[in-house]
C-alpha cells in the first residue's frame, strides 16, 4: 500500500512516501514559509504518486475534533501566516485521498507505541525537547486528545533554587517546562549555544532537573508505561541518567512497580526509532485513515 506521510513543522515540512509497514521509499523537505507558498509544494510532492492516504502529523494548536467545522485547520499558532490555516482539508481536497491527522507529538508516540521503545506496552508518553517541548500520549491504542490536545510543554514548574532564569521565556506563562527548558531558554539563559555547554555545565543539572519534574508529574498523572524523550536537546545523552535518578528522587518511593524503582534506566529512554518516529507515525496515521 502506497502511503503519504507529512511532517508538518514550523520551519521545514517534511514529505515521504511510504508504505504501511513503516518503510519510507522518497523524502523531500520544503521550508515552512507561508500557506500560499508552501501549500503547493506539498501538494506536488503527492500528487501523481498514487498514495491510497495521507498521514499529517503537525505542530499546533491544530483542531483534531472530527466533528468540528475546522477539522484539521492550525488554529491559533504564532505563526501568524498559518493562523485558522485548513492544513488538512486543503491537502484532502487537492488530493482526493482519505487523510488523518494529529499533533506531531501524538504522531510520534504512536510510532513508538507500534513499533518503538514502547512496542508491546499498552500506553507511552512522547516529549520532545527541541525549539519548543511538546508531549504526545497514547493509552490502549487511543490517541489522548481531550478539549484540544495535551500541552506538556506548558506544565507549570517549581523553580530550582540554582536557576538565574526561573520566569523562563514563555509569553503565555511564569516558569512552565518548555519556557524554562527548551533549547532556546538554555540559549537565552547562558548566552551560549546548547551544543557547546560543556557536559559539566550547571546548565545540565537544572536543564535535567525539570525535564526529571515532568517526568515524576507525568507517572503520577498518567502513570505510562514508558516515557521517551527525543528532540534536538535530548542529544545529549548525559542527560538521561541525571533525568531518571532525579525523578526517582522526586517521587521518593512512592510509586511501587519495578519501572520507576530499580527499572528506571528501561523506563525513561530514548527513541526506539530515532529520529524516525515523526514519519513512522505519520505513515501510521494513513494507515489509520485507509481503515476509516
Ligand atoms: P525542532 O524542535 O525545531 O523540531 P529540534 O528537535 O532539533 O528541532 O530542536 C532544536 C533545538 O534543539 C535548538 O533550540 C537547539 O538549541 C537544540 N539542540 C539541537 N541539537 C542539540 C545538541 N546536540 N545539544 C543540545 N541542544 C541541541
Ligand atoms: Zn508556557
Amino acid at each position: 500500500m502506497r502511503l503519504g506521510a507529512l511532517e508538518a513543522g514550523g520551519t521545514k515540512m517534511v514529505c515521504s512516501l511510504g508504505n504501511e509497514n513503516g518503510d519510507v521509499l522518497e523524502r523531500e523537505s520544503f521550508p515552512t514559509t507561508t500557506p500560499e507558498e508552501t501549500m503547493p509544494l506539498l501538494i506536488g510532492f503527492f500528487k501523481d504518486k498514487g498514495i491510497e492516504a495521507l498521514g499529517i502529523g503537525t505542530f499546533g494548536p491544530v483542531d483534531l475534533k472530527k466533528e468540528s467545522p475546522s477539522y484539521g485547520y492550525i488554529t491559533t499558532t504564532p505563526k501568524l501566516a498559518w493562523q485558522n490555516h485548513p492544513l488538512l482539508p486543503q491537502l484532502r481536497d487537492a488530493l482526493g485521498v482519505p487523510c488523518e491527522i494529529d499533533t506531531d507529538v501524538n504522531a510520534a508516540a504512536l510510532a513508538e507505541y507500534t513499533w518503538g521503545a514502547a512496542k508491546g506496552m499498552g500506553s507511552c508518553l512522547y516529549v520532545t525537547v527541541g525549539t519548543g517541548i511538546g508531549g504526545g500520549l497514547v493509552i490502549e491504542n487511543n490517541l489522548v486528545h481531550g478539549l484540544l490536545h495535551p500541552e506538556f510543554g506548558h506544565m507549570l514548574m517549581r523553580p530550582i533554587p540554582e536557576d538565574i532564569m526561573p520566569e523562563g521565556i514563555c509569553p503565555f506563562h511564569t516558569g512552565c517546562l518548555e519556557g524554562l527548558a527548551c533549547g532556546p531558554a538554555i540559549e537565552k539563559r547562558w548566552g551560549v549555544s546548547a551544543k557547546e555547554l560543556p557536559k559539566d555545565h550547571i546548565a545540565w543539572s537544572i536543564e535535567a532537573g525539570y525535564l526529571a519534574q515532568m517526568c515524576a508529574n507525568a507517572v503520577v498523572c498518567l502513570s505510562p508505561e514508558k516515557i521517551i524523550l527525543g528532540g534536538g536537546v535530548m542529544a545529549q545523552e548525559h542527560l538521561f541518567p541525571m533525568i531518571r535518578k532525579e525523578t526517582g528522587r522526586l517521587l521518593g518511593n512512592y510509586v511501587q512497580h519495578e519501572a520507576v524503582l530499580e527499572g528506571m534506566d528501561g523506563y525513561i529512554v530514548p527513541p526506539g526509532l530515532g529520529i524516525n518516529s515523526g514519519v513512522a507515525g505519520a505513515l501510521l496515521l494513513a494507515r489509520r485513515a485507509v481503515a476509516g
